[in-house]
């Protein structure tokens, strides 16, 4: 069901453009144009997510529509015309997730881009440390306003082991000082465990020096908030750091997977296997690890074009997600592939991995314009204790041999003649 936001606002065109925003962000929208009208659809109807709310309306000219949306649990977002001092302070006297000054087109980026925060922020997780519940509260509380998920701790001991608990946690916003553990000893402990492309770690004191601020930076904290601080300041430090973290996350992706198929490349695939095999020999797990080659796959470039053949590429690789999806599987060259499958016997490994030739072999492959049939080779190796470069040249041989056979068949390495 799409996400409701009341807009509440006298002017028509400046209503029609935040509906035009919200709407890009499949939000439902109602347009309210006074008071009157906010009241009578509140009074049968308070399903929103969120409101704008114009701090002046003809029958409500000082702000007295914000008290009207909060009081229904709705969660808004003040636009004004106005910008003195007074006004600012009334406004941020009640529970607002933000107000936006309507002094150019800016103030409508900034719009969409609290909107997209409000229906993403519940997917960032932010532990909150402080050992006065007063301080604690106060934060927690701007956060919630801000749709973020909220975990807390009285002290460094109980946020590492919060953090232990809840691997989710991006951020941790922690007092200076406090009983067992204080910030700064606890940003050292964190910093041991947890890198800053993960987890992002703001200190908080109320000290008037700067020496605080200087002392968490260099023990491992990525900003620094002074109390008391204003809302802004504390938004502003916030989505600064969850959005460079997620920028980092995405950046991370990128570098691991193949833009095609959206199967992890050839490094992400040597790295991510390298570790799983050294977790398999450990704990006694058999696995196999198979090459998979499709079959004069050139000549389907030649007969069809290039777009084809990228097609056929995505769509084996649905196959590989379809039959190896509990496995790690790799686009690992051109028309290359690697699987790794844990926990199966020698039997078992091989009904998979000719399940999976056979389906490729007889069903036909959609490309738009043309039906393609194509099959692939396939060379495996079970439970080798060899590092992995040479498993991968022994399956890669065993690969060779099954091209060399025919092609459309699999071979195991060391069984000199398969099928
Ligand atoms: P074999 O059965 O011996 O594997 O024959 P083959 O034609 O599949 O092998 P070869 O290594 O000679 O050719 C691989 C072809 O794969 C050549 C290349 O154009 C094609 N190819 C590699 N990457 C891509 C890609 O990203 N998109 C498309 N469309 N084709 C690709
Ligand atoms: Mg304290
Ligand atoms: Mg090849
Ligand atoms: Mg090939």
């Amino acid at each position: 069901m799409a996400q409701r936001l009341l807009v509440v606002e006298d002017s028509k065109p400046i209503a029609t453009v935040i509906k035009q925003i919200a709407q890009a962000l499949q939000f439902e929208v109602t347009i309210a144009k006074s008071l009157a009208e906010v009241e009578e659809i509140l009074a049968t109807d308070n399903d929103f997510f969120v409101a704008t709310i114009d701090y002046s309306l003809p029958d409500a000219n000082d702000g007295e529509a914000i008290a009207c949306v909060l009081s229904h649990g709705i969660p808004g977002v003040v636009l004004t015309g106005k910008m003195d001092d007074d006004t600012r302070q009334k406004i941020l006297s009640q529970a607002v997730i933000d107000y936006i000054p309507k002094e150019n087109t800016q103030a409508f980026l900034y719009l969409k881009r609290i909107l997209q925060w409000q229906k993403t922020n519940h997917l960032n997780s932010i532990l909150v440390v402080d050992d006065s519940s007063s301080a604690r509260n106060h934060v927690v509380e701007l956060l919630k306003r801000r749709n973020f998920t909220v975990f807390t701790a009285n002290n460094g001991v109980q946020a590492l082991e919060r953090l232990a608990q809840h691997p989710e946690i991006k951020m941790v916003i922690t007092d200076l000082e406090m009983p067992e553990m204080d910030g700064i000893q606890l940003t050292n402990e964190i910093r041991k465990k947890y890198n800053r492309e993960n987890l992002s770690v703001i200190g908080i004191s109320g000290a008037s020096n700067g020496i605080h601020s200087a002392r968490f930076i260099k023990n491992g904290a990525d900003d620094f908030l002074r109390k008391p601080f204003c809302p802004e300041e504390f938004y502003c430090r916030i989505t600064q750091n969850i959005e460079s973290l997620n920028n980092i996350a995405q950046l991370q992706i990128a570098a691991t997977t193949d833009y095609l198929t959206e199967l992890l490349n050839r490094r992400a695939f040597f790295n991510e296997a390298q570790s799983r095999i050294n977790g398999y020999s450990k704990r006694d797990i058999s696995y196999g690890l198979a090459m998979i080659d499709i079959d004069h796959f050139k000549a389907v470039n030649d007969t069809y074009g290039h777009e084809a053949g990228d097609q056929a590429l995505k769509v084996i690789a649905l196959y590989l997600r379809k039959h190896f999806g509990s496995g790690l599987t790799a686009r690992i060259g051109g028309e290359e592939f690697a699987v790794l499958l844990p926990g199966l016997d020698e039997d078992q490994l091989h009904g998979k991995l000719e399940n999976f030739r056979r389906d490729i072999a007889v069903s036909m492959i959609p490309t738009g314009e043309y039906e393609i049939s194509v099959s692939v080779s396939i060379g495996a190796i079970f439970n080798s204790r060899d590092l992995l470069p040479k498993q991968l040249n022994d399956a890669d041989n065993a690969l060779y041999r099954a091209k060399e056979n025919g092609r459309n068949q699999l071979c195991v390495h060391g069984y000199e003649e398969e099928e």
